[in-house]
């Protein structure tokens, strides 16, 4: 199977920007400018910045994304790196107690400065990926690595985090900054401080490999996908596929200059042959040229073969771990995340497998003789499962995308979704001043709240197109942070890949995609709403990684309830509320396949957990016979052997899931049962919206998210409400 549409598509990639243990590094009162100003002055002969202008390395309120040049990265990292070395080293040599504001404060800048640089950078890598570019975003990755190593293997450093702890002060610390602290403290412990110098080294060494690895995994498959076509020229071949996905296929022609179609790898593309093409011979070829994206099978793999990168990357993540005295890379990567072991995520896990497995069997069987006696697919292959499901999805609920989308376009869309959030929390949402973008798709929005006060700020950049990275994802521009008395707001950049609008018809999205839109909004919301002033805990800093989807999977339920549809749903054409009809069947079809959809995740998460927990280097897992032996216990779909799905499994491989991909179901869990006190006490209840809003969105990681569940439940979570959501519930008793 390919990785399924929750995995890749509602990917909710949010990039540590650096290893976790930098996190929490820096701040100085000066305002920005005398700070920019007096690390130019330290550090460049002024005629030198004046000849050499560095868009990265000039203070800014948002990142001057039209000037920045693929040549700027590197000397701007340098440079950073340099001043940052300079003053840390320049704070350490002050023999006076540490205080907040002479220790934290300085070290809080310090960090800023690099994030105002690397930020940008590290977007534009992603949504406008140059070949001179990427090559500068590489360059500059073992730099950071060693930085970042340096700083979490410096005993000085964390002496004075240490003595910090200790001292007379610490009784008078808010709890958010003894959280800082003691969070500190313990990622200093993580980075390796307290290893013997060869150990050090060694640690320091296998940060670098890895980050260069897993960029490495990420490049290979996005090369992959953008290699791998196919060009039809009889639009014959293509019957089934709809409209707008065959309009899309001769624009993409039209993009190399040839007449005819061209079926690309792009997830939107590959979706639509899956789900419609009724040429059994076409679907099967999409899908092996999909499936075996960056593998050791297929066309390119001579080229974008991810398969010893897999190795190298989980020996590399096992000796890590072995260093800091983990048993295993599992073991570290839940030392800081809500679950307890790595045996509780196994036991969550095969639970809830055992909860759904006969719903799911169910499921495949109907699929099965639907697929036999209607469509004549006696044997359904894995290229057929996406298709018959659609047939059968449409032939149950008289539904399928296309006549939903008329209802979904895209300004419709977002004004729903912004009035949403207006009535839940009680804040603003309106189109930004003109900024610098990256590309002219690209809008910026402010959120401002009742008072007129700006709470934060985002780019929402929607549609796939070349040369940018696929999935959907959140990521941080600029974090709330309070100097004195001057605030900074949280800036977001939100991207999604949703089929581009094609001649002048606006862009119409399936509710899919909707879902999607939702799901990064809440992460942008968890970031851009925080009420907390320290950048190292604002937003979602240090809101553990199971607990992080808590607010974007609450967000997708709206897209499922009659009301939210009310908001979001209207023809684009006539500006009719989409027909009750059709909205019946629409929110029926969240329970079609539920039972297959839950254990394919497991599936995943069962497979990234066991891979880290039993990986062993000396005598390596053969990966795809783990693969295998996990699908044998828990999937009842069985994929053929030419399915390489782990070769792009980027969340676990280059993302930061490894040991994590559980974090889904985990925070599944808390979203439906925070979204089930909605569903009782009213979907729109401000009293409800304005609990959720100050006890958990606003709240970042100030406190661990256990507690602050249980603030605005008042008990701890149930997996009760995710059951009832997929209509499990009977199933399960
Ligand atoms: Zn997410």
């Amino acid at each position: 199977m390919a990785l399924d549409r929750r995995a890749d598509f509602r990917v909710a990639l949010l990039k540590q920007k650096f290893s976790f243990w930098a996190n929490h590094l820096s701040k100085t009162l000066l305002p920005l400018l005398l700070r920019m100003l007096s690390f130019f002055v330290f550090n460049f002969p002024l005629q030198r910045i004046i000849m050499t202008s560095n868009p990265l390395l000039e203070p800014y309120d948002l990142p001057p994304f039209t000037r920045i040049q693929a040549e700027d990265v590197e000397p701007a990292i340098d440079a950073v790196l340099m001043n940052n070395r300079r003053r840390i080293e320049t704070l350490l040599e002050k023999a006076e107690p540490r205080t907040w504001s002479s220790f934290v404060d300085v070290l809080t800048e310090l960090e800023e400065c690099l994030e105002r640089v690397w930020s940008p950078v590290q977007h534009l890598n992603a949504v406008a990926n140059t070949q001179a570019l990427r090559a500068a975003y590489n360059t500059c990755l073992p730099k950071l690595s060693a930085y970042q190593t340096e700083l979490a293997h410096n005993i000085r450093l964390y002496a004075g985090w240490k003595s910090l702890a200790a001292s007379s002060e610490y009784r008078d610390f808010s709890p958010v900054q003894q959280k800082i602290i003691n969070d500190t403290l313990r990622d200093f412990h993580l980075g390796g401080v307290a290893l013997p110098p060869e150990k050090k080294e060694r640690f320091a060494h296998i940060q670098q490999e890895l980050s260069i690895l897993q960029a490495h995994f990420e490049e290979n498959l996005l090369d992959a996908t953008q290699a791998g076509y196919l060009d039809v020229t009889d639009p014959a071949q293509l019957k089934g596929l709809p409209p707008s996905a065959l309009m899309q296929a001769e624009q993409a022609a039209r993009q190399v200059e040839q007449s005819g179609y061209r079926i690309t790898l792009d997830f939107p593309a590959y979706h639509a042959v899956m789900s419609y093409a009724t040429r059994r011979e076409l679907r099967q070829q999409v899908y092996i040229a999909y499936v075996t994206r960056a593998s050791d099978l297929g066309s390119f793999a001579d080229r974008y073969d991810n398969s010893q990168l897999m190795h190298d990357i989980l020996r590399l993540r096992q000796e890590e771990a072995r260093i800091l005295g983990f048993g295993n890379f599992a073991e570290l990567s839940l030392e800081t995340k809500m679950a307890g072991s790595p045996a509780q995520v196994l036991d969550f896990l095969c639970d809830l497998a055992h909860r759904t497995r006969s719903a799911a069997e169910g499921e495949l069987a109907e699929l099965r003789s639907f697929a036999a006696a209607e469509l004549g697919l006696d044997k359904l292959e894995a290229w057929d499962v996406a298709y018959a499901s659609e047939r059968l999805r449409e032939h149950r609920f008289m539904l399928n995308d296309e006549m939903l989308k008329p209802y979904f376009p895209v300004d419709g869309v977002l004004a729903g979704m912004f009035e949403l959030t207006s009535r839940l929390f009680n804040i603003y949402i309106q189109p930004g001043p003109e900024v610098e973008v990256w590309h002219p798709d690209v809008h910026f929005y402010e959120i401002r709240d009742v008072k007129g006060e700006l709470c934060g700020q985002f780019y929402l950049d929607l549609y796939a197109r070349p040369h940018k990275r696929g999935g959907a994802w959140m990521d941080e521009c600029l974090s709330r942070y309070r100097r004195g008395h001057q605030l900074q707001h949280p800036v977001a950049f939100l991207t999604c890949n949703a089929a581009p609008p094609v001649g002048k018809q606006p862009a119409l999205f399936t509710h899919d995609e909707v879902v999607t839109l939702f799901h990064e909004f809440g992460h942008g919301l968890h970031h851009m709403l925080t009420r907390v002033d320290y950048p190292q805990v604002a937003g979602i800093r240090e809101v553990e990684w199971d607990a992080v989807e808590l607010p974007s999977q609450f967000m997708e339920n709206w897209c499922w309830t009659s009301e939210g549809i009310d908001l979001i749903g209207r023809h684009y054409q006539t500006g009719e509320p989409l027909p009750q009809s059709l909205r019946d069947s629409l929110l029926a079809s969240r329970d079609f396949q539920a039972g297959m959809q839950m254990l394919r995740q497991i599936e995943f998460a069962l497979f990234d957990m066991r891979l880290h927990l039993e990986y062993d280097p000396a005598q390596p897992t053969d990966i795809q016979a783990l693969l295998n032996e996990v699908r044998s216990t828990v999937a009842v779909l069985k994929p053929p052997s030419c399915n390489r799905f782990q070769h792009s499994f980027t969340h676990v491989f280059a993302g930061g899931y490894a040991a994590g991909y559980y974090s889904y179901k985990w925070a599944e869990v808390l979203a439906a049962d925070a979204f089930s006190r909605f569903q009782e006490e009213g979907l729109f209840n401000p009293l409800i919206g304005q609990a959720f809003l100050h006890k958990i969105l606003e709240r970042g990681g100030a406190r661990p998210a256990a507690e602050l569940f249980r603030d605005f439940m008042g008990r701890p979570p149930r997996v009760d409400a995710l059951l009832r959501q997929y209509g499990l519930e009977e199933v399960s008793r």
